[in-house]
């Protein structure tokens, strides 16, 4: 409600993540993970160096979320989520700063000492 009153939007995209090896996963893959038709904890399929024949059948195995007990029924909750802002959403939000697009040319307008290089193209090369 707080959120909604304060028109704060979250545009975040969530990839559930394992813990061990940081592969990123679908959130509704996860979700609506099932064994034998029964909703299940999803686990960790990746296989490190997956070309080895010797490792192939090696997953991971790492558990990707759990079963939380909210008032009425069992949520999942996941163990690490990668939050993902899109290239549309991050600009949007740099040009909405106040002066963002006078900031964009800052560089060129900054003092210059002699002695100290604070850029690349401050060097000889
Ligand atoms: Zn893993």
């Amino acid at each position: 409600m707080t959120k909604k009153e304060l028109r704060l939007r979250d545009d975040f995209y969530s990839f559930p993540t394992c813990l061990k090896c940081h592969k990123l996963y679908n959130k509704q893959e996860v979700e609506d993970y099932k064994e034998n038709d029964i909703n299940s904890v999803m686990k960790c399929r990746h296989v490190e160096f997956s070309n080895l024949a010797t490792r192939r059948n090696r997953q991971c195995q790492t558990i990707l979320s759990e079963q939380v007990l909210t008032i009425d029924r069992f949520k999942l909750k996941f163990k690490l989520v990668y939050p993902f802002a899109g290239i549309r959403q991050q600009l949007m939000a740099f040009y909405n700063r106040l002066n963002f697009k006078n900031f964009l040319r800052h560089w060129l307008n900054r003092t210059n000492s002699d002695e100290i290089l604070s850029d690349i193209y401050d060097g000889q090369i």
